[in-house]
Order: C-alpha cells, then structure tokens, then sequence
C-alpha cells in the first residue's frame, strides 16, 4: 500500500498547479480542491449545463511507455472535444486517477500536459479523487468535464434536416496512420478540442459530433439518431464524396512517397479514430457564414456530403463523377470503424 504521505504528496501537488491563471477562482462563489465538494458559481440565466466524462486505460487507450505529458494533454483533449461538440463552453473538471504507484516525475509531467490545457482553455481543474490499483492492474485516469451551453441550443447528434450538407474541420487520417507506424504525431499525441468552432456553429448547426471513433462511424451515429428523433417521417442517409475528403499531412507525404496507395490513405482517413476533429451539418444557405468561420479560426473546414431522406439509414461514397465506389472498397470501409467491443 501507499503511505499516506504519498498521498499527500499528489494532493499537494494538484492543489499547488490547478488554480494557476485561472479566472474561475476569482468568483467570491468558486470553490476548487481542497474542500469535500467543489461549488460551481451559476451560470448566466440563459444557460444550461453540458457533462461528459471520458476514461483512458493503460494498454487500450494509450501504450505504457507513452509521454506523460502528452497523455495528461489528451486526457483532458477528448473530453474538452467533447464539449466542443455540443456548442458548449468549458466551466470546470474533474479528475479521477487509478494509479499502481507513485512516481512523482511522471506525475507531475502529466499533470503539467493536463493543466497547461486547462489554462489555455479556461477549464480548472476543481476536484477528483486518487486511488491505489493492484499491482498488476493497468492505470487509469478519468475526467469528467462540465460546461455551459444556451438553453436548448446545444449541437446534438439528432438534429440532421434533408439537405443539409456534411462538413469536418481540419483533415483526417494521420492519427490512425500514426497509431499503425507507432510514431508520434502532434494530431495523436496532442489533440486540440475545437471549442471555438463548436461555440461559432450555434445557431448555424443542425447537428454535430467529435470524430473519436472515425469519420465513418460517426456519421453513421448522426443518421440513426436523427433517424430516431420523434415526428421524423423517413430516415435519413448521407451522400459522401470520397474526392473531397481533407487526409492530414503525414498520410499526403506517405502517399507521395510511396509508402501507402492512395485508396488504403482514404480509408485510413474515413475509419480512422483518435481525430477530434468535428463533424457537422448545416443548411446549405449556411456555406459562406461556415467558410468565414473557418477562415476567422485559421481552420480549414471541407464540405464531404449532403443529407438525403431515406428508407434507412446509410452511407453512400460517390467518386469524383458522382459513381458509387466499388463494392471492394465499400467492404473495407463497412468494418473498419474502430469499436470498442
Ligand atoms: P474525500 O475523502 O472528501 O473524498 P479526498 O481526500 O479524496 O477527499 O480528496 C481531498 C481533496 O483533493 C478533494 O477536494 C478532492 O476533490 C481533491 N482530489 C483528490 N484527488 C484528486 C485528483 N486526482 N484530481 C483533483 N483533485 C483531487
Ligand atoms: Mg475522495
């Protein structure tokens, strides 16, 4: 077991990073680590709350020997991108930490990853709780995330209206190419939550999601929720063009060099997870007021398909010339959406 000590030691060790440059803590009703609750000052009237909570296991969300600050990073990246996703603003988090040991360095680097982003986006770290795995247990690490979004105008994922068009922010595909080379790359490693474009999309939005899974698997949660929504008289499917699809820059160089085929970076770039890049629907009145968010962002923004009504549920990749692709490509992309079961 632990010493009390060591425990002491981390609570200390948060206690002393987490209220840094925070602003939160200027409001006479904020109350961060130390107490048995943390108090949360009210939001503004129009607003309500956005919660998510997202866990990262040792062996299956990240490998062992990965470095803590970037782990500490993307621990609080997903959940953020979450927060992106519904439209909201980050308010505050917590941690919760299952860890074998205390080492003291590695802490304390993941610890900065996670609170420098805290800073930057204005999240503090409010609470949590650390506990001691059996030895031969993996370690994990869970943030619960909360967030203020106006009253019923959050992006959910069952909004999608017939003709609206697909948009995806920045481009796709080096983080799966990334995970299979085993080399690191700032769009696996350090993963940037896109909060300012979540926030600019209200009101423009139908519909949006993060891209944690693959491009592919995503859209398909938009179209059977929307396709559930009540008073919705057909389903819908979406009408992609693989020509228009944004693949990162690593899988472009890989291409030109030789090192994958063209088709095997496409797929790497519709079935690949670890993006938190946004996926997002919007009427097709709203193309210029998207592009001049994009460019106000420095963010390129790439519209890929369009929505249709439909008997059920599907995806179609059209070509350049608007064909269907063919039935082998089609197959690699049905299964190639990362699942966690
Ligand atoms: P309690 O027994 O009341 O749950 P703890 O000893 O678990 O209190 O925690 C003491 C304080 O330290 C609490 O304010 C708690 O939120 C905070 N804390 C503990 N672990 C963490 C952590 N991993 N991240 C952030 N805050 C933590
Ligand atoms: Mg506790």
């Amino acid at each position: 077991m632990a010493s009390l000590g060591e425990f002491e030691f981390i609570d200390q060790l948060i206690r002393g990073q987490a209220t840094l440059g925070q602003s939160f803590h200027q409001d006479p009703n904020a109350l961060g680590i130390g107490d048995d609750a943390a108090l949360i000052p009210p939001l503004a009237a129009h607003e309500q709350l956005a919660v998510s909570t997202d866990m990262l296991i040792e062996g299956r969300h990240y490998f062992p020997d990965v470095d803590p600050r970037s782990l500490g990073h993307k621990a609080l990246a997903v959940n953020l991108s979450d927060l992106a996703a519904m439209g909201a603003r980050p308010v505050a988090f917590t941690l919760a930490a299952g860890l074998r040991s205390i080492d003291a360095p590695w802490l304390t680097a993941f610890l900065q990853g996670m609170l420098d982003l805290a800073r930057d986006a204005q999240c503090p770290l409010v609470g949590g709780d650390t506990t001691k795995t059996a030895a031969d247990a993996p370690q994990v690490f869970s943030v619960t995330v909360m967030g203020a979004v106006p009253i019923g105008q959050a992006l959910r994922r069952d909004g999608l209206q017939t003709g609206d068009e697909l948009w995806v922010s920045g481009s796709l595909g080096d983080a799966a190419f990334a995970v299979n080379q085993r080399q690191p790359n700032l769009k696996l490693n350090w993963p940037q939550p896109r909060l300012g474009l979540g926030r600019a999309l209200l009101n423009i939005a139908h519909a949006a999601i993060d891209i944690s899974d693959g491009l592919q698997s995503e859209i398909r949660h938009l179209l059977t929720s929307s396709s559930m929504r009540s008073g919705v008289s057909s389903a819908f499917a979406a009408e992609m063009n693989w020509s228009a699809l944004p693949l990162g820059p690593t899988l472009s160089a890989a291409i030109a060099s030789g090192k994958i085929s063209q088709d095997d970076a496409d797929i790497r770039a519709i079935t690949g997870g670890d993006e938190y890049e946004l996926l997002f629907a919007a009427p097709a009145a709203c193309a210029e007021a998207i592009e001049a968010i994009g460019q106000s962002l420095k963010l390129s923004l790439t519209r890929i398909g369009r929505i249709v009504a439909a008997d059920a549920p599907t995806i179609v990749w059209r070509d350049a010339e608007g064909m269907p692709i063919s039935e082998a490509l089609d197959a690699r992309l049905r299964d190639g959406g990362f699942k966690h079961f």
